[in-house]
């Protein structure tokens, strides 16, 4: 838009930055109303053993109920959160509500014992002194079995082995929490820190799965990814699945378990439930809702 005038582009810019200041501002503010005013919510998508066909684990997903802008996706308001320091809060929140609902899960026999609730971990709060402390309280107030309990941590903050990172990782695998790599493959996978730490899964990323069923690159990509795992004792978590014809090549690839929308999108509390319950009265494996029951 802005043309070859050079006091033109100025303008726009000055008045673009003006905005994105602005914006950031109110919505710094209506942050601070959304913590106070139980405007957020964790919803839960389930994670499915390819072996079993069962659900083995849940991903909990931020979402912000907004009054008048609506629901607002954590893609726009998590890295938010993450500058203005609010991650701290809120992801203490965060693992506060998944022990709690696991805690009532488990009275309420909801969930198989076996099932695990992944929570993302921001850079931030990987870092923050509290953390191993808070998860360690939360765990202990509920009764959680840490095993239960998934961590999903990103490529970018093991990149630095320093002392820090070394310390933080002693202290979560002390705690006996399971870890992941969310969106493997995207940000610096460094063999060093696979190496040097125990991790429980990687996440294959979206964007190797999107292309699955027409692309030989990206099943060698994955099929190398699964691999790595597989001779390190690590699961493959599939991220972001849509269709058959890749569910299809993740199965033939020897990936063990897939989460997305061709088996279910991030649901509420009660429209889990009754996804679960409905899969164990019909006393067979779950299928995905459009999916033929002899299938996959
Ligand atoms: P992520 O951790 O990689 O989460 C996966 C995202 O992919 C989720 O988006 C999920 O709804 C979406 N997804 C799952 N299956 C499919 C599929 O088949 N197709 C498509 N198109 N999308 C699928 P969501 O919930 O919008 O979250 C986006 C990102 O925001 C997350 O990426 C994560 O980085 C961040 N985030 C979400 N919740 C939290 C949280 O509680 N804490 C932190 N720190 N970050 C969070
Ligand atoms: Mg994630
Ligand atoms: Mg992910
Ligand atoms: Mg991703």
């Amino acid at each position: 838009r802005a043309k070859s005038d050079g006091r033109n582009l100025y303008h726009f810019f000055t008045q673009e930055m003006n905005d994105r200041a602005r914006t950031k501002m109110v919505l710094e503010q209506s942050l601070h109303h959304a913590l106070t005013g139980q405007q957020l919510r964790l919803v839960y998508q389930p994670q499915i053993d390819l072996r079993t066909g069962q659900i083995i684990g849940l991903e909990a997903l931020l979402r912000w109920q907004h009054p008048t802008a609506g629901l607002v996706s954590p893609a726009t308001f998590v890295p938010l959160l993450e500058e203005t320091g609010l991650i701290v809060p809120v992801g203490n929140w965060i693992i506060k509500t998944v022990c709690a609902q696991r805690q009532d899960w488990n009275r309420r026999h909801v969930l198989p014992e076996d099932c695990k609730i992944a929570i993302n971990i921001s850079p931030r709060q990987f870092v923050d002194e509290n953390l191993a402390r808070m998860l360690r309280q939360h765990l202990h107030q509920h009764q959680i079995n840490p095993a239960s309990i998934e961590l999903e941590l990103t490529e970018n903050m093991l990149m630095q082995e320093n002392e820090q990172t070394l310390h933080i990782l002693h202290q979560l695998h002390q705690l006996a929490v399971s870890l992941s790599i969310d969106d493997f493959g995207t940000g610096y996978s460094s063999f060093s820190y696979i190496k040097r730490f125990n991790l429980d899964a990687l996440k294959i990323d979206k964007s190797f799965v999107d292309q699955l069923a027409e692309s030989e690159r990206d099943v060698a990509i994955v099929a190398s990814i699964i691999d790595l795992a597989h001779n390190l004792r690590m699961k493959t978590i599939a991220e972001g699945v849509e269709t058959k014809a890749q569910l299809d090549v993740l199965t033939c690839l020897g990936c063990d378990i897939i989460q997305g929308f061709y088996y279910s999108p991030p649901c509420q509390v009660a429209e889990l439930e009754s996804l679960i319950s409905n899969s164990m009265t019909a006393g067979m494996p779950l299928r995905p809702n459009h999916m033929p029951s002899q299938a996959g």
